[in-house]
């Protein structure tokens, strides 16, 4: 059976060369278990060729609820009626033993999250941030800190660089051009897109990715896959939305495998040499089929839980991993 001619010409990422925009947007148009296969195999094929050695990281939920923001997609916003479990920062040693517990058990990746807006201006609690990451990094030698704490303003970027951050985790969510529309109204799409230059500034990496399944289309993930390649993010991450109950988009539906798949696969093909991660939603989404999406071009998973979920344990993803060998 021939190859559908949209996946046969973006054979040419395997040669080096970039695939348009609109060859993307042709991409998606292709449909069927073998159309899907052989998107994933070429994904796969790019990954191997020119993405990174594949990682694990673990994060830590450090400050829980109660933000101010309007992002339909959070279980943390204060203006959902959701059922998390909320709580103020939680101290240094308190994420200096959540990160030993996945250093224990070999990740060398330990994210420090908390909710919030973000901050203007470096505060107690700022304070109380930068000494949780030098007592995880004197502490826990080869362990890399990455930090997500929202928008932040240059004198807060300079201090995370002096602290020793390596990456920091900035979402621009989905098509830039819809920020407003599918994630939030109480802040910007520059506001967060100055927060990733401040910290190429610094030379803090960008860990920048987004949300699928929040009612965007097709044409509306190739153009955040786009986004991403124009700010030359170092690692994309993906998440599916999993509907809260009591957040505006609690009754969408949860999206189909081989659409998730075939997203990762399209974000590896427009962003051949990135690190693409996946996070949130790979259990409830994938089920049976998380062997097809570590096939579609990812390098790199979070493991061990999320903000406000339940994930894999780390002793299960790392026993998966290892059964699926050299893929
Ligand atoms: S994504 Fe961040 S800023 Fe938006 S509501 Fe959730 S915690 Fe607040």
């Amino acid at each position: 059976m021939k190859i559908n001619p949209s996946i046969e010409k973006a054979y040419k990422v395997l040669d080096g060369k970039e695939l348009s925009r609109d060859e993307a947007v042709e991409l998606t148009r292709s449909v069927g278990a073998d159309d899907l296969l052989d998107l994933i195999s070429l994904a796969n094929k790019v990954r191997k060729k020119f993405g990174p050695a594949f990682t694990a990281c673990s994060i830590i939920n450090a400050r829980s609820g109660r933000c101010s923001q309007d992002c339909k997609f959070c279980a943390q916003s204060g203006r959902h009626l959701t059922q998390i479990e909320t709580y103020p920062l939680v101290s240094p040693e308190t994420a200096l033993e959540a990160a030993k517990k996945v250093y224990d058990q070999g990740v060398r990746t330990f994210g420090y999250v908390t909710s919030g807006r973000g901050w203007t201006a470096p505060d107690d609690e700022f304070h109380r941030v930068l000494d949780a990451v030098d007592l995880i990094l004197d502490s826990l030698p080869g362990m890399k800190v990455c930090a997500s704490l929202g928008i932040l303003s240059e004198e807060c970027v300079a201090l995370l660089a002096k602290h020793r951050v390596w990456r920091y985790n900035m979402n621009i969510q989905t098509n830039p051009a819809r920020y407003s529309e599918l994630i939030a109204t109480t802040h910007t799409i520059e506001e967060k897109i100055e927060t990733i230059r401040l910290m190429k500034k610094y030379g803090i990496t960008n860990c920048t990715g987004g949300i699928i399944g929040l009612g965007e289309t097709w044409e509306d993930r190739v153009d955040m896959a786009f986004a991403l390649k124009e700010l030359d993010v170092d690692g994309i991450n993906l998440n599916v939305l999993l509907p809260i109950k009591g957040s505006p988009l609690e009754d969408l539906p949860i999206m189909r495998p081989a659409d998730v798949a075939k997203t990762a696969a399209l974000f590896r093909l427009v962003n051949p040499t990135k690190s693409v991660k996946f996070c949130a939603g790979r259990e409830t989404t994938m089920k049976d089929f998380q062997g097809l999406l570590m096939l579609s071009g990812l390098d790199s998973v979070i493991t061990g839980g999320y903000l406000t979920t339940r994930g894999r344990e780390i002793s299960d993803d790392d026993a998966f991993l290892s059964r699926l060998g050299d893929f």
